[in-house]
């Protein structure tokens, strides 16, 4: 029986249908990590400029480099969807990455908004970002996620352009209401977004609960949640929508000791700033609760068969 609750959002959208793994009897969910440092982050946009990156105390490496000790403590493999701009900057980092059986994937070169790029401005953006990251790590990459998960209604057309640059799959929509981001009538589970098919979409998790979908795939979320209520939400989607999670987290949000920026709006601080001592431990104890692997691994039946289609066109 198909018990997935959401078939009546997703209209518009084709919605394959794929087989999640499961690992010991439980489903295998997905572990991304946004690569990006603090003072990146949109939150901060009026404050710090693009050209004063440089001149920050760069905290991105060692926060990393902890999360991947974490990873392979736990025997947990990853997606770390990275900026070009970091790889361009510290290639030691992308190399222990793939190194260690983490799949390196994209999340453009600078954080800039899709939603507030030009069709060729996005292009430029997302080739050289996939042809540094490649380099750099000596593996083909071919997932993208847009900073702040900044497609939308506005820029559908941004998939088309992946799919020509070689990219294989999208994670770039949170299907919620925010005001900075989502698109509330998406599917909760993987679509093809354009009528062309180009390219599978694979949103961000969240629960659907009283005609609504929650937010439960991560970032600020994780943080503002009680770990309990988390993982319930989690379970309720592996055992009650059939479907892999796909949780993301940023290596800033496991550093309470980062430098403050001065100067932010209030509800700025309150999204930054928010348990960052809590990060780490809920961490450990998610990457223990739950299988997880990297998402082109979870999403493996989906994507070979989407290739395998596009070979027969
Ligand atoms: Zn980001």
């Amino acid at each position: 029986m198909n018990t997935r609750p959401d078939q009546s959002l997703i209209s518009p959208f084709r919605i394959p249908h794929f087989d999640a793994p499961v690992v010991d009897g439980r489903t295998c969910n997905a572990m991304s990590i946004d690569v990006e440092d603090y003072f990146q982050v949109q939150a901060f946009d009026g404050q710090v400029r693009r050209d004063d990156w440089e001149k920050m105390e760069w905290r991105f490496s060692a926060n990393t480099s902890r999360i991947l000790d974490m990873l392979a403590q736990e025997n947990v493999k990853a997606t770390f969807f990275t900026l070009g701009w970091i790889a361009q900057r510290c290639k030691p980092l992308i190399r222990r990455m793939a190194d260690e059986g983490h799949e390196v994937a994209s999340h453009g070169m600078a954080h800039f908004r899709a939603d507030e790029q030009s069709p060729q401005a996005f292009r430029s953006d997302i080739a050289e970002a996939k042809a540094i990251l490649e380099d750099v790590a000596g593996v083909a990459v071919t997932g993208y996620r847009a900073a702040t998960f900044s497609i939308g209604a506005k820029n559908m057309w941004a998939f088309d352009i992946l799919a020509e640059e070689g990219y294989r799959y999208s994670s770039s929509i949170n299907p919620v209401q925010h005001d900075l981001y989502g698109l509330p009538g998406a599917p909760r589970s993987p679509f093809y977004p354009c009528a062309n098919e180009a390219i599978p979409e694979i949103p961000i998790t969240t629960v659907h609960l009283l005609g609504r979908n929650m937010p439960f795939g991560g970032g600020g979320f994780f943080r503002l949640l009680p770990y309990p209520v988390f993982r319930w939400g989690l379970q309720r989607v592996n055992r009650v929508d059939r479907l892999p999670c796909i949780y993301y987290m940023h290596p800033w949000e496991i550093d309470p000791g980062q430098p403050r920026i001065p100067g932010a709006p209030m509800k700025s601080r309150v999204r930054h700033y928010l348990n960052l001592a809590r990060t780490e431990p809920r961490l450990r104890q998610l990457l223990k609760d739950f299988a997880w692997d990297r998402v082109d691994h979870v999403y493996a039946a989906l994507l070979n068969s989407d290739a395998a289609r596009k070979a027969n066109d």
